[in-house]
């Protein structure tokens, strides 16, 4: 194996939609755990939610979305303090009003969609706006996905990938609105 082989397959660090981060757990395989430091205090569990992770108490989750809904129908879902972050694959449909729905009604707290690569690199994130993903890394094919080049709440002119359906978005905003 080349170099370049091995550092195209070198796993990345999950990276949280703000700084700074609060104690996460992150529930997926594809991320590199990062050195653990006092201001980015993430810690990769690939083997899913579990006791163990119970006890490190994060005040934030990332996880696949199969595994955010199931905690949410748990009967009594883990408390977090911060918020909830969706991991998606490319061309996975984006979360729909539903599903947020669900989340925040399980949770109480912002929810986050990110677009991850096989080997954890962050390929689209939503950001504090909630308006969008924005694409990360260029020149990527997003089909499947419209794409809002309009600039973001946040201050980014990055364009960024919305769900197909608009009437899908407002009612997403809706779901935040209390
Ligand atoms: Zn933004």
């Amino acid at each position: 194996m080349t170099f370049d082989t091995f550092r195209l397959r070198r796993k990345s660090v999950f990276r949280y939609p703000m700084d700074p981060a609060p104690r996460t757990a992150v529930l997926a395989a594809c991320f590199r755990q990062p050195r653990l430091r006092p201001n980015y205090p993430v810690k990769v569990f690939p083997q899913g939610w579990s006791q163990e992770v119970s006890a490190f108490a994060p005040a934030a989750i990332a996880a696949p979305r199969e595994q955010l809904l199931g905690l949410a129908a748990a009967e009594q879902p883990p408390v977090f303090t911060h918020s909830v972050i969706a991991l998606e694959s490319p061309g996975d449909p984006m979360l729909s009003a539903a599903e947020r729905q669900q989340l925040w009604r399980a949770f109480r707290v912002p929810v986050f969609e990110q677009i991850i690569g096989r080997d954890g690199e962050l390929l689209a994130a939503e950001c504090e706006a909630h308006d969008g993903l924005h694409i990360e890394i260029p020149g990527l094919p997003w089909e499947g996905y419209r794409v809002e080049t309009a600039p973001c709440g946040c201050g980014r002119k990055t364009p960024r990938l919305t769900p197909a359906e608009p009437a899908e978005r407002a009612r997403s905003a809706a779901g935040y609105a209390r």
